[in-house]
């Protein structure tokens, strides 16, 4: 997608027609027979490009370099007035074609061309200049009196072959690695066109000799009508095609964009870039989300290979080199935002960063069409993590939590296999609220909650309560759990909690629980039991973790078994319930 410069490869091949051009031409001057001896009035011979334009205007595909029907006029030229006029000629209809042509793609039916193109519409109008000048040989070669169907086939076939071995050379410097025959299937439409053109120009040297330059003129001027009028339907085909094909790519677009269910926000943002990739031609990526609550994130990612992977932060436009060195300003990108509404809620902001030369209008249009496909999709991401996550702590709601653990416990119940669930909370969180405010004490829940939410890849955190959290193990026994929650309590005690530049000790008790460890029949009995081993942990002075091992008796880290000093009330309704 990024081209940093224009290739030295790239140039050679535009440099080597055009040179070749040039010098073959100086070399022709000296060649009488190829000379003008008497050119065709000016009058005419504006006729003649003009219509030589109009002709080569029909190009069946537009990505290859021949001058299409334009090589109607060429015969007619060779024949009255020599090899290097009919040259000139070539080289004058080819570009007031490209000229034309670059009108109609102005008016958007293609990209608008780029800055190398002007090059390339050089490199094939010497193309055609040598191609010409090697067909007028043949005129020279052949004895005058020969049947002017044989000069004219001979001339149409090195016309061609002359084009065909520069094509050829072509590829070969432009793309080494490519095999110069791949690229024959797409070049035979346009060369076999070359060809009709160059046999209908044979005819029209035979009725000049017959009846005279008008009527020569007003057939030339009637097939040059005919090749544009065919150019006109093709654009508009290709115009119609191209609306067709955008508004099925905005459909399936709109469809990859929408189509599955739950989704986590990087996804829906990654396919977001991706989608937005496929319409609109962008170097940087960004999308910033305004979750509920004001939660603000950002994403972005760079042009291409590992830098096109999504990424959290913002983008630096700066790390790149400009396109060309010294042209492209880079105070210049051109950034395309959209807003992403849902309900008349703000839900994000999608950047992309585009390079102004390559900016396709064409394609922000539609990407403006795909902007309420993807405010759904955020919208109903975000709908979806209300309802599954706290919005403060990002952990799973209680709700979640008791389905999943209802789900498991019959497994474990059923099945075999084995759970635990770890019960925290945070120590004397009261005075952290007392001492320092309310917002202190939500930034310490959020910073713990991070802690709980990677305590175990895989496992489920639930913010059970105020400063409660769960955190379920499956297929995990007590003392694998056990472990895990004293890992846990070592991170809260060791985190750099700050809250005004002063830091704030945070320390944490936590029960485990265990199935089959602790006789429970239910995923709520289980839970009790945490809870137990939770408030023996706080009963016997807090930032400690115990696992109950049934009968009021609990094992700490150290693996002492400690037996509680009250009955074992397990029949109890969870104390929990906040
Ligand atoms: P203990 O060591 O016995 O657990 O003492 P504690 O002070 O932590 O006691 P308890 O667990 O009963 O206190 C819970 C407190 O947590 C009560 C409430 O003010 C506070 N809390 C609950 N939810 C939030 C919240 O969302 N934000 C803040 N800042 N505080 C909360
Ligand atoms: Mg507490
Ligand atoms: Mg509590």
């Amino acid at each position: 997608m990024l081209q940093r410069a224009l290739l030295p490869r790239e140039l050679g091949a535009s440099l080597v027609p055009i040179l070749s051009a040039l010098l073959a031409l100086a070399a022709a001057v000296r060649v009488p027979a190829l000379r003008a001896e008497e050119l065709p009035p000016t009058g005419l011979l504006l006729v003649l490009i003009l219509a030589g334009a109009a002709a080569a205007c029909h190009r069946p595909f537009r990505s290859v370099s021949t001058v299409g029907l334009g090589t109607l006029v060429l015969p007619l030229i060779v024949e009255g007035a020599g090899g290097v006029p009919a040259a000139g000629l070539a080289a004058a209809s080819f570009l007031s074609a490209e000229l034309l042509l670059r009108l109609v793609r102005r008016r958007g039916v293609y990209g608008v061309p780029d800055r190398r193109s002007l090059l390339r519409s050089l490199e094939t109008a010497g193309r055609a200049v040598l191609a010409t000048l090697a067909a007028a040989l043949t005129w020279v070669l052949f004895p005058r009196g020969t049947a002017l169907a044989t000069v004219a086939t001979a001339s149409g076939l090195l016309y061609l072959l002359v084009w065909a071995g520069l094509e050829a050379a072509d590829g070969k410097i432009r793309r080494p690695e490519h095999p110069v025959l791949a690229r024959w299937k797409v070049l035979l439409p346009p060369l076999g066109l070359d060809a009709f053109g160059w046999a209908l120009g044979g005819v029209l040297v035979a009725v000049q000799k017959t009846s005279g330059w008008t009527l020569t003129t007003l057939l030339a001027a009637a097939c040059a009508l005919l090749a544009l009028e065919a150019a006109r339907n093709r654009v508009l085909h290709e115009r119609s095609h191209h609306r067709a094909f955008d508004l099925e790519r905005l459909r399936r677009a709109g469809k990859r964009m929408v189509d599955k269910g739950e989704r986590e926000i990087v996804d829906v943002i990654d396919r977001m870039k991706t989608e937005s990739g496929e319409l609109v031609r962008f170097h940087w990526f960004q999308f910033e989300l305004m979750a509920p609550g004001g939660e603000l994130k950002s994403w972005w990612a760079g042009p291409k290979g590992p830098e096109s992977e999504l990424r959290t932060g913002v983008p630096e436009p700066d790390r790149y080199a400009p396109v060309l060195p010294g042209v492209h300003r880079r105070a210049q990108w051109n950034i395309v935002e959209r807003q992403l509404r849902s309900d008349g809620r703000l839900l994000g902001r999608l950047r992309l960063w585009c390079d102004p030369r390559k900016l396709d209008l064409a394609g922000v249009e539609l990407l403006d069409r795909l902007v309420p496909q993807m405010s759904a999709s955020v919208g109903r991401c975000l709908t979806g993590r209300e309802a599954r996550e706290d919005t403060l702590t990002g952990a799973v709601l209680r709700r979640v939590l008791e389905k999943r653990l209802h789900e498991v416990h019959a497994q474990v119940t059923e099945e075999g296999g084995a759970m635990a669930v770890i019960l925290c909370d945070l120590d004397h969180f009261k005075k952290i609220n007392d001492t320092f405010g309310h917002p202190a004490g939500d930034a310490a829940l959020v910073a713990a909650a991070a802690v709980f939410k990677t305590a175990w890849e895989g496992a489920l955190c639930c913010r059970y309560g105020g400063e409660e959290f769960v955190i379920l193990l499956e297929g995990m026994d007590g003392g694998q759990g056990l472990a895990i929650a004293e890992q846990v309590r070592q991170r809260i005690q060791d985190l750099p909690f700050e809250h005004g530049g002063q830091r704030i000790p945070l320390t944490m008790s936590a029960g485990v629980a265990s199935s089959p460890g602790v006789l429970a029949k239910t995923a709520a009995e289980l839970l009790l039991f945490a809870d137990e081993a939770l408030y023996e942990a706080k009963r016997r002075g807090r930032n400690r973790v115990l696992l109950d091992v049934g009968q009021g008796r609990y094992q700490d880290v150290e693996g002492n078994l400690l037996q509680s000093d009250e009955a074992p009330k397990a029949q109890e309704p969870p104390r929990i319930f906040v």
